[in-house]
């Protein structure tokens, strides 16, 4: 335990590990493994199974409770199937009776999160002083952010070449793909930061949507108690496809830890 400033609410007080990607992910994907998990990144590093869930002391102890009551523990019933109803479609996944708002905050919290962590598996996030006090103030109050300002999408991940491999299937259901941002261009004044875990990819697209996109981007409406999740072919997704590239090569290569 150390003594330090809370980033969330500024206060002087114990802090506690902190988990961006929740730990309750970590563990689910790690129980099976014995412990460990599958850790897919576009670095060097061998492909690994690792026990390491990411954590930093940056939160007091009540701001942790917070997150894990509020949004994390809330979100991820959601997403597992326990919360709301949902009606499968074709190509889409329809989620009835669940807080949409909550979904979001969720999502941003592990990018802001992320954003203040020194683990090297984040080090693709950085976040503005404004934005910074943007999102702060929405995950501790509990309230919306504008669509205007950051904007969240979700996807089911599928295999709709029926192409994976034995390798590739168990990467599938057990992978967490370190976040990586989309078009990082200084001239952009918008950025994409996606990250993928438990079956599910998503984004947040930083500098929001315009109001005429909003119909037709598929983000997340924090007033709504409904949600569209669209399916999306992994292999459809060219960064994720060159981080399981990357991992197959290393694997065929035999630079790996897998058996
Ligand atoms: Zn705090």
């Amino acid at each position: 335990m150390a003594i330090g400033t809370c980033k969330l609410c500024f206060k002087e007080k114990d802090l506690k590990k902190s988990h961006a990607i929740a730990n309750s992910i970590f563990k689910r994907i790690l129980r099976p493994a014995n412990g460990k998990a599958i850790l897919l990144s576009n670095g060097d590093e061998k492909i690994a199974y690792t026990s390491d869930s990411w954590a930093e002391e940056q939160l007091c102890g009540e701001c942790e409770g917070l997150l894990s009551r509020k949004y994390e523990k809330y979100s991820l019933e959601v997403l597992r199937g326990r919360r709301g109803t949902i009606i499968n479609h074709p190509t889409s996944d329809y989620y009835q009776n669940v807080q949409v708002k909550e979904l979001i905050l969720f999502f941003l919290s592990i990018y802001w999160r992320g954003a203040h962590s020194s683990h090297k598996s984040y080090h693709a996030l950085n976040i503005s002083f404004s934005n910074n006090m943007l999102l702060r103030e929405a995950i501790l109050n509990n309230t919306n952010v504008l669509l205007s300002k950051y904007a969240v999408r979700v996807y089911k991940l599928i295999d709709s070449t029926g192409s994976a491999n034995d390798f590739e299937s168990k990467v599938f259901k057990n992978f967490i793909a370190s976040p990586y941002v989309k078009n990082p261009s200084v001239l952009h004044s918008r950025v994409t930061i996606c990250f993928a875990f438990e079956g599910f990819y998503i984004e947040i697209i930083e500098g929001g949507v315009k109001f005429k996109e909003r119909s037709t981007i598929g983000a997340l409406n924090a007033n709504e108690e409904s949600m569209r999740i669209k399916h999306i072919c992994l292999f459809d997704i060219p960064q994720l496809v060159e981080i399981m590239g990357k991992s197959l090569d290393k694997q065929r290569a035999g630079h790996t830890l897998i058996k």
